[in-house]
């Protein structure tokens, strides 16, 4: 039984996503072949849900490298660094 997968990467459009494991609340994630980056089934319409903001800080304190958060997750080192200092 083949799934179809409907979504599309919400950073370049492209419908070249590959399944890549589950965010702890238990959403689809994806990873997209053309722009390297993750989605999911429902992402925010704006700004960052708090469970996107915990995944992020969890790979920032697992790999402390904002120029890598930058480049996986799209968000903006000075954004991850205000999360970090409210912590
Ligand atoms: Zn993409």
């Amino acid at each position: 039984m083949s799934v179809t997968i409907t979504v599309t990467c919400r950073h370049c459009g492209s419908e070249n996503l590959k399944r890549f494991g589950r965010a702890p609340n238990g959403k689809q994630k994806y990873w997209c072949h053309d722009c390297g980056r993750q989605s999911r089934d429902d992402p925010a319409p704006n700004g960052y849900a708090p469970e996107r903001r915990e995944e992020i800080l969890r790979a920032y304190e697992e790999r402390s490298s904002l120029r890598g958060l930058e480049r996986t997750f799209g968000v903006s080192r000075g954004t991850v660094v205000s999360w970090i200092k409210k912590k």
